[in-house]
């Protein structure tokens, strides 16, 4: 049983429509009812949920973010994009950046960078995501990936405060796997190491379920998990919860 405060992060991403919100009474109950349990849930919907979502979070402790955001804090001619002030006007308080199925599509390290700086601004908590392919991974890489994600990621980013890591290893997600209790515990202590001041909040994300949430949770170190599929059913979603302080 941890004491300390474990963050569960529901990424969506292109899942859910205004009927799917009225799934989430049940964890607006469960959250209730464990005042006292030391966690924060945040859901992270498609941008068109995240009104609807923060109204009906108002008076809960659960809070909205976003998936992603444009680089750029000022509006302008940017067809199909927002950005972090617009996001955060309608109730976000988190976004997700440096995703690595955004990273797939061609978002660079500098890309992020912009993003993470943009996102500060405008006053928004970033879960910044990082992690090694299979084939870095096979080579031995993960270190030297991780390491130049950060680097560049948090390229002359001076408040590290408001940022969390997201240690997501890219084989793992959506795929059933996750990596050997001892290879995730040498990559956070090393994401960890990294930062000499404040050292960040480090979650994980791949694959975590109602099941393998056992074996997750004996690594003291990780301070929560970023959940994507299974976070669309808000019973397996209460249960990794419940099982994280079992
Ligand atoms: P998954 O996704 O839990 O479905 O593997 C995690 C993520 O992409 O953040």
């Amino acid at each position: 049983m941890t004491n300390k405060y474990m963050y569960f992060i529901a990424n969506w991403k292109m899942f859910g429509d205004l009927r799917t919100l009225n799934s989430l009474d049940t964890v607006i109950k469960f959250s209730k009812n464990n005042k006292n349990t030391k966690f924060r849930i945040i859901y992270c919907p498609p941008n068109t949920l995240i009104r609807p979502l923060s109204k009906r979070f108002k008076k809960t402790n659960l809070e909205v973010g976003a998936q992603n955001c444009h680089e750029s804090e000022n509006y302008g001619a940017f067809t199909g994009q927002v950005n972090s002030k617009m996001l955060k006007n309608v109730g976000a308080k988190y976004v997700i950046l440096g995703h690595s199925e955004n990273r797939q599509s061609g978002e660079t390290d500098k890309l992020i960078n912009l993003k993470i700086k943009s996102a500060i601004k405008s006053k928004l908590k970033i879960i910044f995501c990082i992690g090694e392919t299979l084939s870095e991974k096979r080579k031995k890489r993960t270190k030297q990936v991780l390491s130049k994600q950060i680097q560049n990621g948090l390229k002359s980013v001076k408040d590290t405060s408001n940022i969390i890591l997201a240690y997501e290893p890219v084989w793992s997600i959506g795929t059933g796997l996750i990596p050997k209790s001892n290879d995730l515990l040498n990559s956070v202590l090393y994401i960890k190491s990294k930062f000499n001041k404040k050292i960040p909040k480090v979650l994980y994300g791949g694959s975590v379920n109602d099941k393998n949430i056992a074996q997750l949770k004996d690594i003291s170190i990780i301070d929560g998990f970023l959940i994507g599929g299974a976070s669309q059913s808000s019973k397996k979603f209460i249960d990794i919860i419940k099982k994280t302080f079992n």
